[in-house]
C-alpha cells in the first residue's frame, strides 16, 4: 500500500489525452464532466472496444486531490487495487457505547481522489481514440437530427451521443427540483487530513459515526479514517436540511479532537482540507434527457439515498451502460435492485422527521445485525435473509409509524 502523505497532489493530463489531435467533424460520444462518472464510463466504454472518437469536456483546469473516496470491498472494480488502505474493523459509537464491527471478507477501502484520476487517465491514455478538454465551461446542448451540439465556453462539438455527468452541485436546477418533489436530505461535511505529533489515531479500526458530538444543531457526527497511529482523516458531518457554514465545521473539528483525541491545535498540522455537501433523496432523477442525451453519476440519481454512498453504484451503472450501448449488456435502468428504494425511503424519513433517535437506531443496527450481512445490506447486495436480520435489530414501532407515513404519502402522490 502506498503512503498517504502523498495526498494533496495535482495529477496532470497525460499528454496524449490533451487536444492535440485534428479535431473530427463528430464524436461518437461526447462526456460532460471529467469527474468519477465521467472518467469511469469513459474507461468501461474503452474495455468494451469502442473505437470512435471520444471527447472528456470539463471547466476545471486541473486534476486535484480533491475528494476521499470509501466503499466496502464486495466487488472488483478497475480501480479499487490503487486504495491507500483498507480496514477490517469499523465502528459506531452513540449513547456511551462504542459497536465494533469485523470483517475478513469485506475490507472498508479508501481511494483517493488523485489515485482515482491517475488511474483512470493512465487507463484512458493507453488508447489513442480519447481527448479531453479542461477549462471548457458546457453552456448547453441541442438534440439535432444528425446528433448533439454541444455549445462550451470555447467552441462547439458534433457528437452522435452525449452523457452528462456534470455532478450535482447544491445551487442545480436538478437539485431544486428533487427538493420541490421530494424527501431529501443534505449530507454536509468537512474534513481535515492531519498529522498529529503524537501517536493517537488506532489504524486498525476506522470510525463511521461517531455521534459522541454536540447535536444542538441537527443530526451530526465524526467519521475518522485513521491511516497510520498519526495519520487521519476526520470529517465533521451534518445530515439536516442546512448543514453548517465552514467556520462552525472548522470549530466543531478541533473541539472534536481535542475532545476525542486529547489534541491542541499546536499538537496536528492540517495537511488538507475536503468539503463536501451531498443530496440524498428519493427523486427520481432523469436517466435520459433525449433521444440521444444519457444523465450519469450523481446527476443521474446515483447517490444512495439513505447513506450517501455514490461510488460503487457509478461503478454499476457505467459498466452496464457501456454494456448497453455496445449491445452486449440488458437494460442498465436495472442494475440497481428495487427493492432497497421503499426501505431507503423509510430511512430518509427516520433522518428528517426523527433525528434525535438516529444515534441510538443506528447503534442498534450495528450491534443487532452481523457484520457481512450488513455491509450486503449497505451495498444493495444482501438476500433475503441479510435483510431479515436487520430489520430485526430495528425498534418496529418507530418504523412502522414510518412505514405507514410513507405509504400514506405515496398514496396521496398517486391520486
Ligand atoms: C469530498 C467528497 C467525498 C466523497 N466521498 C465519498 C465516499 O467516500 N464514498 C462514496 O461512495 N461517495 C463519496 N462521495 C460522493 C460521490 O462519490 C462523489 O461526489 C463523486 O465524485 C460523484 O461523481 P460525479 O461524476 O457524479 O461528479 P463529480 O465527480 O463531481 O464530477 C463532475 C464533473 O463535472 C464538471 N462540471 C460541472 N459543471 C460543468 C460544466 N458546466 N461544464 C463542464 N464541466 C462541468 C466538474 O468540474 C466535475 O469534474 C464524495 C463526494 C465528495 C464531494
Amino acid at each position: 500500500m502506498k503512503a498517504p502523505t502523498r495526498r494533496g497532489r495535482y495529477v496532470p493530463l497525460p499528454e496524449r489525452l490533451g487536444p492535440g489531435r485534428p479535431e473530427p467533424e463528430s464524436y461518437g460520444y461526447v462526456i460532460l464532466g471529467a469527474g468519477c462518472a465521467g472518467l469511469s464510463l469513459c474507461h468501461y466504454l474503452l474495455e468494451r472496444g469502442v473505437e470512435s472518437p471520444i471527447l472528456i469536456l470539463d471547466r476545471k483546469e486541473t486534476f486535484a486531490d480533491d475528494r476521499t473516496w470509501c466503499f466496502w470491498d464486495v466487488e472488483e472494480t478497475p480501480f479499487s487495487g490503487r486504495a491507500v488502505r483498507r480496514w477490517n474493523s469499523w465502528s459506531v459509537r452513540a449513547e456511551g457505547r462504542e459497536v465494533v464491527h469485523t470483517s475478513r471478507r469485506y475490507p472498508y477501502l479508501c481511494l483517493t481522489g488523485a489515485d482515482f484520476y491517475e488511474d483512470a487517465l493512465a487507463k484512458i491514455s493507453s488508447h489513442d481514440n480519447v481527448t479531453v478538454r479542461l477549462g471548457e465551461d458546457v453552456r448547453s446542448c441541442k438534440e439535432l437530427d444528425d446528433g448533439v451540439l454541444v455549445v462550451t465556453s470555447a467552441g462547439s462539438y458534433l457528437a452522435r451521443s452525449v452523457f452528462d455527468g456534470r455532478g450535482l452541485p447544491p445551487d442545480s436546477a436538478a437539485l431544486a427540483d428533487a427538493r420541490r418533489g421530494g424527501t431529501w436530505i443534505s449530507q454536509q461535511f468537512l474534513g481535515w487530513r492531519l498529522r498529529a505529533g503524537r501517536p493517537v489515531f488506532d489504524p486498525g479500526t476506522c470510525t463511521l459515526m461517531d455521534f459522541a458530538v454536540d447535536q444542538g444543531r441537527g443530526l451530526r457526527f465524526a467519521y475518522v479514517l485513521p491511516f497510520d497511529e498519526h495519520e487521519a482523516l476526520v470529517e465533521n458531518v451534518y445530515l439536516t436540511e442546512s448543514g453548517a457554514p465552514p467556520g462552525t465545521h472548522r470549530a466543531e473539528l478541533s473541539g472534536y479532537l481535542h475532545d476525542r483525541y486529547g489534541l491542541s491545535a499546536e499538537d496536528y498540522e492540517v495537511h488538507g482540507e475536503e468539503w463536501g455537501d451531498i443530496p440524498m433523496t428519493a427523486h427520481r432523477f432523469p436517466r435520459r434527457i433525449g433521444a440521444r442525451t444519457h444523465v450519469i453519476g450523481t446527476l443521474g440519481g446515483e447517490t444512495r439515498p439513505s447513506t450517501g454512498y455514490t461510488f460503487l453504484r457509478v461503478q454499476r451503472y457505467c459498466r452496464a451502460l457501456a454494456a448497453s450501448l455496445t449491445g452486449s449488456g440488458a437494460d442498465p435502468g436495472r442494475v440497481h435492485p428495487w427493492r432497497y428504494g421503499p426501505l431507503d425511503r423509510v430511512f430518509l424519513r427516520l433522518l428528517r422527521e426523527r433525528p434525535e433517535d438516529c444515534p441510538g437506531i443506528y447503534a442498534r443496527m450495528f450491534a443487532g445485525t452481523p457484520p457481512d450481512p450488513l455491509v450486503r445490506f449497505l451495498t444493495e447486495g444482501s438476500s433475503y435473509l441479510d435483510d431479515a436480520r436487520l430489520i430485526g435489530a430495528l425498534p418496529k414501532i418507530p418504523f412502522l409509524r414510518l412505514a405507514a407515513g410513507e405509504a400514506i404519502d405515496r398514496a396521496r402522490e398517486s391520486l
